[in-house]
């Protein structure tokens, strides 16, 4: 699995997943690192394909809940082959959960 997100700045960060069976970072929570690291904190659009002609990739639960506590406002590239669109993270994680919002006691 790689990954691919446009940060606000334009700039394209790029992450590949680390598997291990202990159950290894995705590319896109790779990537999010990669992005911090880089400075880039303002991520638009992610995309994940797989490898072996697996095309768009859609991002798996624990990577939905990541990536919406992270970017509220980010845009996500899912579809098969031809038919790929744009979605909201918030759309892809409906009534979900968001850390933020149960932090009581932070100001
Ligand atoms: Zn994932």
């Amino acid at each position: 699995m790689a990954a691919a997100a446009r940060a606000r700045d334009g700039r394209i960060i790029t992450a590949v997943n680390a598997y291990h069976f202990t159950g290894g970072p995705c590319a896109e929570l790779v990537l999010l690192g990669a992005a911090a690291a880089q400075g880039a904190y303002e991520l638009e659009t992610i995309v994940a394909v797989g490898d072996r002609d697996r095309g768009v990739v859609p991002p798996c639960g624990r990577c939905r809940q990541v990536l919406l506590d992270y970017f509220p406002d980010l845009e996500v590239i899912v579809g098969e082959g031809t038919r790929t669109r744009t979605v909201r993270i918030t759309d892809l994680l409906p009534e979900s959960y968001v850390w933020a919002d149960h932090q009581l006691d932070a100001e």
